[in-house]
């Protein structure tokens, strides 16, 4: 094994001599292989953990306002939410890069500034990480679930076990083009169902890249509830890369 990893690192390096690594975004050349963006993207990026969120829906917190505004209509039925940054700049580039352009080596650039947004978060317990599955169609069509691929990660930087406990029964199209939250949810009313597992005592971290309405996190959630009341998690919980759509405010003191 560590054969096999002495030959990967110059394997690695290698390529680095003749190939130089440049940013995902920039173009502009990095330092190493290790350095997927520029130390300014870098930089922007953590800056986007330091925005304060509320843990129950994941928008962003309103200074000066005791309870968050938002909650009402963003009632994910987790016990709690973990983001790595709202849905801005360079975060947002970089999803769209790793999703719609199948760049699948982002994967652990993003899985680390989820697991930076994990231990900002206290580091809550966590007994398994279940990613959001996709439809069996559409991942054919995309060629890997991006939500997996974090748990992956994300699992190997934080010492959590990913388990793949839900099937998507249900093809529900392109969310972004629905109009309401009441629409995504009707959409996705039974979307998920979980595998026929013994989740007593667990607490489950959903993995997602992006949550927009909070919908598709509710019904993976629902799919756990359905189950016999022996057989569901101690507490469901997600963490998530960014939050769209109640995330306009800066980083906050
Ligand atoms: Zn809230």
């Amino acid at each position: 094994m560590k054969t096999a990893h002495r030959f990967h690192a110059a394997a690695v390096h290698a390529l680095d001599m003749v190939m130089p690594r440049t940013c995902w975004l920039t173009g502009a050349p990095v330092s190493d292989s290790q350095s997927m963006v520029v130390p300014a993207l870098r930089d922007e990026l953590a800056e986007l953990l330091q925005y304060r969120y509320c843990h129950r829906c994941g928008a962003d917190r309103l200074p000066g306002v005791a309870s968050c505004p938002f909650c009402p209509n963003r009632r994910l039925g987790t016990a709690e939410i973990v983001r790595a940054g709202p849905y801005a700049h360079p975060l947002k580039e970089l999803i769209s890069r790793f999703k719609f352009g199948r760049h699948w080596g982002l994967a652990p650039l993003l899985a680390s500034q989820m697991a930076d947004a994990w231990k900002r978060a206290a580091s809550p317990s966590m007994d398994v990480l279940v990613p959001i599955p996709l439809h069996r169609r559409r991942e054919f069509g995309r060629g890997f679930n991006q939500s997996r691929e974090l748990a992956r990660c994300l699992s190997r930087l934080i010492g959590v076990p990913t388990y793949d406990g839900l099937v998507r029964r249900k093809s529900t199209g392109h969310q972004s083009a629905a109009t309401s939250v009441h629409q995504r949810r009707e959409n996705l009313r039974g979307a998920f169902e979980s595998k026929p597992v013994d989740w007593s005592n667990q607490e489950v971290w959903l993995v997602d890249d992006v949550c927009t309405t909070g919908s598709t996190v509710h019904a993976a959630v629902a799919a756990f509830t359905a189950l016999p009341p022996k057989y569901q998690p101690a507490r469901i919980s997600a963490i998530v890369l960014a939050v769209t759509g109640v995330s306009v405010m800066g980083p906050q003191s």
